[in-house]
């Protein structure tokens, strides 16, 4: 229940409009924690509700302490791309909306004319993307030395995406804070460990384990498959399925989301695609014919798809498997959210079988195998997965292992 957190009856009450019944794991660890003032440094995917859990005890602090006199931003907000950081800003203004907090969102891609009101105004709640603020910072538009809190989202992503010099610099820009939050979907890469060190002062380290009704939301899948030539036709017989109603197909390369888009519409299945270097006014237009419904597919790489913020997606398909863990639990997160149901499908050709163990390894859980009748692969199923997994046993199989092995000395001695 969210009542057991001290938040104020106009958040509760935004709260319950939106249709929060109770927290999720995420929320539960840290809005408390958040509330006392702490840095925190927390591991949580898109989808986990970890925006609530950073914007709730945002508010409360804006609440118990208010402005006494105009000025920047109090709190700020920075997150990888345009779209996060507009959906961050509308959730903001849901749950402030019976406050009187004010927020504003700066992002890159758009006049630099049409931030002029929240930079002239009083904004307390500021959410950006590093680049397009960095640049105000530097024409002394902006002055982050209000801000007391700090959210970094997406660490991992700003990173990647190669923000960390702007991050760095609007992070010392911000040095009166009082508190910062790092949020980043997995701490697996060894940067952003280190780039917490940086910018956190003893913080507290919250993980998001989502709960089994939480995971089992969404189901994993894989197809095997001989070639692209027969991954092409299994990913046309899952998108002429009922029930694939809105989908994200993933690939590595721009290339290969190019020719998938020009050889799905040859089989009637019109899709939009995203690749990292698309126009702005372009990647719009595509995520909203997407968003709207009019197209039901989607083809993207992963940097084009960075912050895609859209609820209903009912399935992930993984036309490529990606190279790294991480980046396959990001693709997947994109299903699955506020409470629906969910679907990822990969199609694995035998040189994926590898990252296909370590992402089993990673969930503790095989994907399960589906074979579609009249596409049945030639091959067999490669083992190095399997092989992998025998290697690595747990206590009480190794203990067994090793009670077996004695006695089997044993009786070699008792033959003697
Ligand atoms: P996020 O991980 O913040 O992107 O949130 C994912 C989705 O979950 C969003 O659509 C939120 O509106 C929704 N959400 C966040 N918190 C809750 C909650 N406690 N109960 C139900 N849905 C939620």
């Amino acid at each position: 229940m969210f009542e057991q957190f001290d938040l104020d009856s106009e958040l509760l009450a935004s709260i319950k409009e939106l249709g929060y019944k109770k927290p999720t794991s995420i929320q539960e660890l840290v809005i408390p924690q958040a509330m006392l003032g702490k840095d925190i440094l927390a591991s949580a995917p898109t989808g986990t509700g970890k925006t609530a859990a950073f914007l709730l005890p945002i508010a409360q602090h804006l609440l118990d302490y208010p402005r006494t006199q105009p000025g920047f931003p109090r709190v700020l907000i920075l997150t990888p791309t345009r779209e996060l950081a507009i959906q961050i800003g509308q959730d903001s203004e849901q749950i402030n909306k019976l406050t009187k907090i004010k927020t504003g969102v700066i992002t890159g891609g758009v006049n630099y004319g049409s931030h002029d009101d929240i930079l002239n105004s009083t904004t307390d709640i500021l959410v950006a993307t590093p680049g397009r603020l960095l640049e105000y910072i530097e024409n002394e538009q902006f002055d982050a030395r209000e801000i007391e809190i700090l959210v970094l989202d997406e660490a991992d992503r700003m990173l990647d995406m190669g923000f960390s010099e702007a991050i760095n610099r609007i992070v010392g820009e911000a040095r009166w804070r009082k508190q910062t939050m790092l949020f980043s979907a997995t701490l697996e890469g060894a940067g952003v460990i280190r780039f917490a060190k940086e910018v956190l002062t003893e913080p507290e380290f919250l993980e998001s384990s989502p709960s089994r009704k939480e995971k089992a939301k969404i189901h994993q899948w894989l197809h095997l498959a001989d070639n692209a030539e027969h991954k092409f036709k299994l990913l046309v017989n899952i998108l002429k399925q009922e029930g694939v109603d809105r989908t994200v197909v993933f690939a590595n390369k721009r290339e290969t989301v190019q020719y998938l888009s020009g050889k799905l519409y040859s089989e009637e299945l019109p899709c939009v695609w995203l690749e990292g270097k698309m126009p702005q006014d372009k990647r719009n237009k595509s995520i909203s014919r997407f968003k709207s419904g009019g197209i039901k597919i989607l083809v993207a790489t992963d940097v084009a798809a960075r912050g895609l913020d859209i609820d209903d997606i009912t399935h992930v398909i993984n036309f490529d498997l990606p190279r790294k863990v991480d980046i396959y639990i990001h693709r997947i997160g994109r299903t699955g959210r506020a409470g629906l149901k969910g679907t990822a499908i990969s199609l694995a050709e035998a040189h994926d079988m590898m990252v296909v163990g370590k992402i089993e390894r990673y969930q503790d859980e095989r994907l399960q195998r589906r074979v579609i009748d009249e596409l049945r692969p030639k091959h067999k199923e490669s083992r190095v997965a399997n092989k992998k997994a025998k290697v690595k046993l747990s206590t009480a199989q190794k203990k067994a292992k090793a009670k077996k092995q004695s006695k089997k000395k044993v009786k070699k001695s008792k033959a003697k």
